[in-house]
């Protein structure tokens, strides 16, 4: 199963998992093995020490086998334990489902208990409670339990409130399914992991409050042993006769540190978004390899990488996602790059300003101009300066990069004024007028709009007019209209272009149609697997295209009106990066492949203005003649 096998590769949650594994099967079979009686005194034999003939660990005050005593009391420890977090978590766990699921007055009432239960110290309130009902081992086994239904009811009750409006439960209930339904097959199943999680990160705790009750009397009566009672009895000869008290303590040490990691250890697995790193905090700026070989550098276009190859390191496997990319834009110039969702466009585009998450992001070779100048490896003032107010980007998602709970206006401001300062009304006349060139209708009202109120079109307007906020040389936009429908993309595209004729812009475009392509760039990158396969003005590739690779590609666009061409997909998938076939990366797919193409290295040759990287490219019958 996954789930252990992602246990298993934390190592120390491993060894947590087979020293509980050793104590509870121990404790499981204490009653067959051939022990002493844990409870028959033998004053005769007090206090005889360790590794002694008759008492491997000696015995007690009363001369009582510690072996046979620190079995039995394990095993009653961990009943306890176990059985006062699964009482917890039970009665917490419904207290919050109903209080999240219900809401309103229910959910008032019910986490107002919940909060005068929190208000006590918890280790007093389970004094309290016990001395109120007396002193064993159930009546602790109820304080500990008690104590902890807050922890739960309350983590539960976020988690179900989250919940309990999704889509799927008001499809629920509009299906007609009852409350007790619902509960049982829509929430519980999402909120099992959490609570798995939130017991395995608590028994141990539960396991130590138990035996604190025990230690002051509280829990388990003489003669009967627990791990609590067993250290509260050897208090008295702590410094005569240590070994008393060290073995309870060893045990309780090592009972809780084992159950600690083994938690850790199941909510890293549980957990799916902390296996892919969530938890890692990405640097600033993209790193860089030491060993990098920089490219020389380029005058007269305004941004070019050379040879770029950005790649992901994770655990021991490499993700060649950029294999050395070389492109290059002009003022006033739109470049095109297309390809497969996952050939590596984004991380590309990302490399340039150092906005690759690291790690597992690394620059491992290439360069990347502005102007001159080697943005590969400068420092991270220098590429703050230059972000947004230089080379400035525009996403795919406006609704993500937009802050819900922030005015456009407000946001627009904030894009200018962390570059230069401004004032109240120079800002907004500002942001009127970047709206304006956006072709928002009605932007002097419409600036003091929230994210939400807007449509998907003109939230990507939005996202346009903050890229622009500092008249950047340089846009750089990744499939910023494949959320949107064709009419808007339509518009969107049209305003790019506009926006690029009046201003001079260089403008690089990501996407993964070549409609768009047609629409809007001078010339086409197509990538595939992290390489370009062939680049050139996009009419010339529109016309002829060279590589099998984007031929296929045209052929999955449809055309309005042809309609006698049929529209073809590619068979198989692109191969994954972490492990790329020799040759060309597209000849497992490729029906024109020889096994030359499988063989090595193909490069990238130039053939006038384009450039092609292919061993036996489609023939056009221009070209024949
Ligand atoms: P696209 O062309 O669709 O924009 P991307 O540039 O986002 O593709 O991704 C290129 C490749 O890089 C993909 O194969 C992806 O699996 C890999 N990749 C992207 N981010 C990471 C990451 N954080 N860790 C490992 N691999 C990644
Ligand atoms: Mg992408």
């Amino acid at each position: 199963m996954s789930f252990l096998r992602l246990l298993a590769r934390n190592q120390l949650a491993l060894a947590g998992l087979v020293v509980m594994g050793v104590v509870v099967a121990l404790a499981l079979v204490t009653p067959l093995l051939p022990l002493a009686p844990p409870n028959v005194t033998d004053t005769g034999n007090r206090f005889v020490p360790p590794f002694s003939e008759g008492a491997l660990l000696g015995t007690d005050h009363l001369g009582r086998d510690l072996l046979s005593r620190l079995m039995w009391g394990t095993r009653l420890s961990l009943a306890v334990g176990f059985a006062a977090a699964l009482i917890a978590a039970t009665i917490g766990a419904a207290i919050g489902i109903i209080a999240g699921y219900y809401g309103g007055r229910t959910d008032n009432v019910i986490m107002r208990g919940v909060d005068m239960l929190m208000a006590f110290p918890y280790i007093l309130l389970a004094l309290a409670i016990v001395a109120a009902l007396g002193p064993g081992l159930i009546n602790a086994l109820i304080a500990v339990a008690a104590v902890n239904i807050p922890f739960f009811a309350r983590n539960i009750r976020g988690i179900t409130v989250g919940i309990a409006h999704k889509e799927y439960v008001d499809a629920a209930r509009l299906s007609g399914m009852s409350d007790l339904r619902i509960i049982l097959t829509e929430i519980l199943p999402n909120v099992i992991p959490v609570i798995v999680i939130a017991m395995s990160t608590t028994v141990g705790w539960m396991i130590l409050e138990t035996a604190g009750l025990s230690f002051l009397g509280l829990g388990s009566q003489p003669p009967v042993a627990d791990l609590g009672s067993m250290l509260g009895e050897a208090r008295s000869a702590l410094i005569t006769n240590p070994h008393t008290s060290i073995v309870p303590g060893l045990m309780i040490l090592v009972i809780v540190m084992a159950i600690n990691l083994l938690g850790d250890g199941v909510r890293d697995a549980l957990d799916p978004r902390l296996k892919s790193g969530a938890l890692n905090r990405p640097l600033p700026a993209t790193l860089v390899a030491k060993d990098r070989e920089p490219a020389p550098q380029h005058q007269d276009v305004i941004l070019t990488l050379d040879a770029l190859q950005t790649q992901f390191h994770v655990k021991d496997r490499v993700y060649r996602a950029v294999g050395g990319v070389s492109l290059s834009v002009k003022p006033g110039e739109c470049l095109g790059i297309i390809g497969e969702s996952g050939s590596g466009k984004s991380v590309t585009a990302l490399s340039v300003m150092g906005l690759v998450a690291s790690p597992p992001g690394l620059i491992t070779g290439g360069s990347v101009h502005y102007r001159g100048e080697d943005l590969v490896g400068a420092p991270y003032r220098k590429l703050r300066t230059l972000r947004g107010s230089e080379v400035a980007y525009i996403f795919q998602d406006p609704q993500a990069t937009l802050h819900p709970l922030y005015r456009v206006g407000d946001q627009l401001i904030e894009a200018i004024s962390s570059h230069r300062s401004i004032g109240r009304d120079e800002g907004r006349n500002k942001a009127v007028e970047l709206l304006e060139a956006v072709r928002i209708p009605n932007a002097q009202a419409r600036i003091d709009d929230y994210p939400h109120e807007m449509s998907g079109g003109m939230r990507q307007r939005v996202g346009i007019a903050m890229a622009m906020a500092n008249d950047p040389e340089v846009i750089i936009a990744d499939e910023p209209t494949t959320a949107l429908d064709v009419t808007v993309q339509a518009q969107i595209l049209s305003l790019l272009d506009d926006l690029r004729r009046e201003r001079g812009l260089a403008i690089v475009f990501i996407t993964h149609d070549f409609g768009v392509v047609g629409q809007l760039c001078d010339r086409v990158a197509v990538m595939y697997a992290g390489r370009i396969v062939e680049e050139g003005p996009t009419r010339a590739i529109l016309d002829a295209p060279r590589h099998p690779y984007t031929a296929r590609l045209m052929a999955c666009v449809p055309e309005l009106g042809g309609g006698r061409r049929r529209l073809e997909a590619i068979p198989g998938l692109p191969p994954p990066v972490n492990d790329l076939p020799p040759g060309c990366a597209f000849a497992p797919r490729c029906d024109r492949a020889r096994p030359e193409c499988r063989a090595g290295e193909i490069a990238l040759e130039p053939e006038g203005d384009r450039a092609l990287r292919c061993l036996y490219p489609v023939e056009q019958p221009e070209a024949a003649e």
